[in-house]
Order: C-alpha cells, then sequence, then structure tokens
C-alpha cells in the first residue's frame, strides 16, 4: 500500500471493501497531494444540522467543520440559493440588487471605517488580493505572519504560510514571529508578541525591505488557538502601523460570530484593521469569501488595477451570504456560541482536573484549543489517539497547532448544550480509554 494518507499497520485493511475500494480510486484519480482525515476515514452521505450521517446511516456529532456554521444542509440557505440559481446567475459585471444588498449588509456588521468589500471564492483568494492591496498602498514588500500560520494555497500565499512544512519555501520578503504565548501573564502577552513583530520589522529593514503588512488569523487557529487577553493585537498593530505597514486581520477562522463576543475576532481585541480578509462560513458552504477594506487602503489599487472575480459575489453567492447574516442575526448565534462554548469550555476544564493528558483548555466562543500532554512534553501522538478515539464514538474533532497536540474543537454554530454534553461524555469515555 502506497497511501498518501500514511495509513498505520492494518488501519487499511480494517475498512469495509466499499471505502478500500473508494480510497484506491481517490489516490489513482486525485493523485498524492490529498489527505483524509481519521486513520479510518469517514465517508458522509448526508448532513443536517450538527449531523453528519455515513453510507450506513450513523449519526456523527460535527465538533469541527465552521464551514457549515449554521448547520449542514441549512433551509433557508438552501432556499435563498436555489430560488437565485432558478432566477438568475452572472456576476459582478452587471447591476444586481443581491450584490449591493449583501455588501451594504456586511460591512453593516463591521465598524464605520470598514466601508467596502472586494468578492473572492476562497479565503486564499482573499488573502491574496490583500497581499497586492496592502503593496501598492505602502510601497513596501514585506509581510509578517505567525510562526505557524496558514493563510492560503495560492503560490504568493503559500510563501506565507509556514504550517504548510518546511518544504514549501517561504518568500525572501516574508519573516515569522512567535506567536502570542499563553503561558505568560496576561498583561505581558501583548507586548512579548509586539516584540516579536517589532524584531521582524527591524530584520526586513536590515535586509533592504519596506514592510507591507502584518497579518493574523485573529484567533490563531493553526498556532493553536490562542484567543486571550482580548486586546493582545493591539501593541504588535501598532507597531508594523509606525513602521508604514498596514494590519490585515485574517477572518476566515474566527468571523461571523465564532467567538462568542462579536462578530469579527479582531473586535475581541478593540482595534480597527486596515483590511479584513473572511471567507469558509460566510456561504455555509457555497463559495464565497472577500476582504472588507478602509477605502483609503483600496483606493491607489482600484485607480490601477481592474478586478474581476468571475464567480466571486455572483447574485447566488450573495443570496447564501445574505441568508447566512440573516441566520446568525435570527437565531442569535454569537450569543449562542458564547453560551454553548463557555459550557463546553468549563466541561473540558473539569475534565481537566480529572485526566493529567489537558493540561490548558482555551478559547473564545465556539473556538476551543485544549492542550494535550504526556509526560510534561507535547504529546501529538497521545491527540492524534484521541482524535481517532472520538471518531470511533462518532464525535468529530481534529488537532492542530506547532505541535499537533491541541485538540481543535470548532464545532457549527448552532451547537447546543445538549450537543455539548454528548461530546464532553465521549471525550471522557475516550480519554479514559487511551489516556
Ligand atoms: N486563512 C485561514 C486562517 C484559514 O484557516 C484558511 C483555510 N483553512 C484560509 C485562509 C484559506 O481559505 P481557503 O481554503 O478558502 O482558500
Amino acid at each position: 500500500m502506497t497511501m498518501a494518507n500514511a495509513f498505520g499497520t492494518g488501519d487499511f485493511e480494517r475498512l469495509n471493501p466499499a471505502e478500500q475500494s473508494m480510497i484506491r480510486r481517490r489516490e489513482k484519480v486525485l493523485g498524492p497531494a490529498y489527505r483524509l482525515f481519521y486513520e479510518r476515514p469517514l465517508h458522509f452521505v448526508r448532513g443536517e444540522g450538527v449531523w453528519l450521517y455515513d453510507a450506513d446511516g450513523r449519526a456523527y456529532l460535527d465538533a469541527y467543520n465552521n464551514v457549515a456554521s449554521v448547520g449542514h444542509g441549512n433551509p433557508q440557505v438552501l432556499e435563498a440559493i436555489t430560488k437565485q440559481a432558478a432566477t438568475l446567475n452572472t456576476h459582478t459585471r452587471y447591476l444586481h440588487d443581491n450584490i449591493l444588498d449583501y455588501a451594504e449588509a456586511l460591512t453593516a456588521t463591521c465598524p464605520d471605517e470598514l466601508s467596502q468589500v472586494m468578492f473572492t471564492c476562497t479565503g486564499s483568494e482573499a488573502n491574496d488580493l490583500a497581499v497586492r492591496i496592502a503593496r501598492s498602498y505602502t510601497g513596501g514588500t514585506g509581510v509578517i505572519v505567525t510562526r505557524h500560520a496558514y493563510h492560503g494555497v495560492t503560490a504568493t500565499v503559500a510563501e506565507f504560510s509556514p504550517s504548510l512544512g518546511p518544504h514549501v519555501d517561504l518568500g525572501p520578503h516574508v519573516r515569522t514571529v512567535p506567536a502570542p504565548d499563553p503561558s505568560l501573564a496576561p498583561e505581558q502577552v501583548g507586548q512579548a508578541f509586539a516584540e516579536g513583530v517589532e524584531a521582524a520589522i527591524a530584520d526586513l529593514k536590515r535586509h533592504g525591505i519596506k514592510p507591507a503588512m502584518l497579518i493574523v488569523d485573529t484567533i490563531f487557529s493553526s498556532d493553536g488557538v490562542i484567543a486571550n487577553p482580548p486586546g493582545l493585537l493591539k501593541p504588535a498593530v501598532d507597531a508594523i502601523r509606525r513602521a508604514g505597514g498596514i494590519f490585515v486581520a485574517d477572518e476566515v477562522q474566527p468571523g461571523f460570530g465564532r467567538t462568542g463576543d462579536a462578530m469579527w475576532g479582531f473586535q475581541r481585541h478593540g482595534l480597527i484593521p486596515d483590511l479584513v480578509t473572511a471567507g469558509k462560513p460566510m456561504g455555509n458552504g457555497y463559495p464565497l469569501a472577500g476582504l472588507i477594506a478602509r477605502p483609503e487602503i483600496i483606493a491607489e489599487f482600484g485607480k490601477n488595477s481592474r478586478y474581476f472575480n468571475t464567480f466571486g459575489g455572483n447574485p447566488v453567492a450573495a443570496a447564501a451570504g445574505m441568508a447566512v447574516l440573516r441566520y446568525i442575526e435570527d437565531q442569535k448565534l454569537i450569543a449562542n456560541a458564547a453560551n454553548v462554548g463557555g459550557y463546553l469550555r468549563q466541561g473540558l476544564e473539569e475534565l481537566a482536573t480529572r485526566f493529567d493528558a489537558i493540561t490548558s483548555v482555551r478559547g473564545a466562543g465556539l473556538f476551543i484549543g485544549a492542550d494535550i500532554e504526556q509526560d510534561g512534553q507535547p504529546s501529538a501522538h497521545l491527540a492524534s489517539r484521541i482524535v481517532n478515539g472520538l471518531r470511533e464514538r462518532q464525535v468529530l474533532i481534529s488537532a492542530s497547532g506547532p505541535d499537533a497536540n491541541v485538540l481543535k474543537i470548532r464545532p457549527p454554530l448552532v451547537f447546543s448544550r445538549e450537543n455539548a454534553d454528548r461530546f464532553l461524555e465521549a471525550a471522557e469515555e475516550t480519554i479514559r480509554a487511551v489516556g
């Protein structure tokens, strides 16, 4: 077996013949770059709310997927996109109310300064556009990111996505900085992070490179989920601005209410970014992403560069986006993220008092990271045992962080306390079994 997925001994043989056949077909037709989740990969055929159903009809509790943030198969989103698709689907080169209505509704969720939107289909494209704009506005080229950041897959963005691993080269204009350190005293976290950014600015300048932007995922998902203390980003943002660069908030992960305190992750830190990029949950699965800007930042770029993205922000995408915004508001999902997220975090903290494997629980709203250690060391192995053990108990999560030892718990925002109880029960059983 030469599976790119690196199945452990015997794992492939444990799959049923239909699954084995699909994996062989995948490898043959999709090639070697794709990976599957879990030692025993899953084959889902249907989703509803927080549940995913496999080919045998078994229900799995989704505590991981943030794209379907208003629920798998959300009926309101479905109705909005089918109605619009049956009526008209063109693009942003024609006048259309949906596009304008949605752009206005989206900017209305932001501080007044962020008043213009450009649409893309993916978060990667939004970040690619952000770096072009940052370079045009500042006249600089340098990009500062955290040490284990992920911002996307285009050639330019992969160059500032160090979590892609040592075989994907960073650009010569890219500098990495340590992510905020949650083990420091809260009042030191922001200052220490800013010192890293200042050192990166100095290093860029020393190499004759003018800084263009600092870009961070405002919940530091791939760096291990760091949300606290609120306000921690401010000194670093001040530093990049003093150096003539701009601050880009990558909201692909925390955006659209996930952090439970506001619509956007940056709001937790009491600042207004120069550009905001968003994606994933924006269309609840319909490809919709984009960039929200202060007008003065995109003015020069807009004068010099024509912008058109064939599918980005088309009338169907805009219908999906509008339905998502309405659903978040109507169902008070930001408050739900705070309420259920707080409950879930408390439950995990309680587990941490009884099991040595969990050494720290972090996060905001319905984005939670839990550190897994064995013998006082971060343990990717034990984290993987837990992730796969939960999968066997029909509960879905993953692991992240530089040491791959942080359980990443990030359910759809329609998660309930009852769902949280089910999650905690399965987590306790799993840790008991593998810890
Ligand atoms: N930024 C962040 C923080 C992300 O997590 C991701 C996707 N995981 C992206 C950007 C890229 O988004 P996409 O996959 O839609 O290109």
